[in-house]
């Protein structure tokens, strides 16, 4: 048998090496590469996907949230709230504007930010006198947060929402697609992420004509009309047309790549779900499915002797983010983040891309299940 990759992007490459090849040659013979025609053609093609009026590609997923913090025309001292249990990026750009993070735990279950826990931690803020002024949510190994849940509590408390999709792109709650779920969603083309390209790259979808149009300068350094008349301060922020070339193959992909996931979790979880705790999915929800995770008590043994029979696994994320050393000095909710605290110690996640064929996925699940099963004993 084959070393068995956790994400394995090479799979993904040769079924498609050929239209890379071809659309990877096409941009080094146009030579724009800078903002070329892909970019432009991935953009509308991105849209239609996912139904948001308008894409605006960028950078990163990092600066992607940057993007979208700016229409919301954050401030210094602006208070907005993020879950506990994510990747750094979610939290680092409010930083960069002097903003503060306050940190809200997630759900044991869903691993998603606690709807109670959220509106404890506003109603603690208020009485401390921290400025609110939104929410940031991730939709976390590739479910959408209960946005239902959350848009109830944001509007009654006057809060905006950005949705970090960097996990969740492709995914959908009651059939409505991950970039429209909220005013603004941003996500991250990283390699590994669900959609990669190979490079960085990202983006960000909205419905509102005023943001989309100060995006698009923004990211080229606040441009006006006249493109030496900037007339705002922006960034460098655009994504190259050869990783939207890239892209515009893989997205050609994407849809049958999710529906491969998805099989592939519901085969983990028929097969796992009488001894651990599988993932779980809200009322309608599809999970792009960015990671497979598990929550096992005695993680770390288990994840030894996974790895003994080769089968690899990760741990996303061994440490809170509130906890870290950057950010331990931010707020939190009332009580703290034990969810997270307790989820950074418990979770697993298994190989998860759609070029796992069945006998790779029984014999991932065959090796778990006798571990699970003996050190349970
Ligand atoms: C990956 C990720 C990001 C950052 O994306 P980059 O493209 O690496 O900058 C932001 N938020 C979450 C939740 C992520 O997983």
């Amino acid at each position: 048998m084959q070393p068995i990759q956790f994400i394995d992007l090479k799979a993904q490459q040769k079924n498609i090496r050929q239209k890379l090849d071809i659309a990877i040659q096409k941009v080094l013979d146009h030579g724009i590469y800078i903002m070329g025609p892909e970019v432009k053609e991935l953009e509308a093609k991105l849209s239609a996907f996912c139904g948001a009026k308008h894409t605006i590609s960028c950078s990163n997923g990092t600066d992607a949230i940057a993007f979208a913090l700016m229409c919301k025309n954050i401030k210094a001292g602006d208070h907005v709230l993020v879950p506990s249990f994510t990747f750094a990026a979610t939290a680092e750009v409010l930083a960069w504007f002097d903003a503060i993070p306050v940190f809200v735990d997630v759900d044991l279950k869903t691993f998603n930010m606690c709807p109670n826990h959220l509106e404890a931690t506003i109603i603690d803020a208020k009485k401390k006198g921290q400025r609110l002024t939104g929410i940031i949510t991730v939709d976390l190994f590739g479910q959408p947060v209960d946005y239902e849940a959350i848009n109830k509590i944001a509007q009654h408390h006057d809060l905006w929402i950005i949705d970090d999709a960097a996990q969740g792109f492709g995914g959908s709650l009651k059939g409505q697609k991950v970039g429209t779920l909220a005013e603004l969603t941003t996500t991250s083309f990283f390699p590994a992420k669900p959609l990669g390209c190979y490079g960085d790259g990202g983006a960000i979808f909205t419905d509102n004509d005023e943001y989309a149009a100060l995006m698009r300068s923004i990211r080229v350094h606040g441009q006006g009309s006249d493109k030496y008349d900037n007339v705002r301060i922006g960034m460098n922020g655009r994504l190259d047309t050869i990783q939207a070339a890239i892209l515009l193959e893989k997205l050609a992909i994407f849809a049958e790549e999710l529906k491969k996931r998805d099989q592939i979790a519901q085969r983990y979880s028929n097969a796992l779900k009488d001894c651990i705790q599988t993932p779980h999915l809200i009322d309608g929800a599809f999970s792009a499915w960015a990671q497979y995770t598990l929550v096992i008590p005695n993680r770390d043994e288990v994840a030894q002797s996974l790895k003994e029979v080769g089968v690899p696994t990760f741990v996303y994320y061994p440490m809170p983010l509130n906890l870290q050393t950057a950010y331990k000095h931010y707020p939190a909710g009332p009580n703290g983040t034990p969810n997270a605290e307790k989820l950074a110690k418990q979770v697993l996640s298994l190989p998860m891309h759609p070029y796992l064929d069945e006998k790779t996925q029984d014999y991932i699940i065959e090796q778990t299940r006798t571990i699970l099963l003996k050190k349970a004993a």
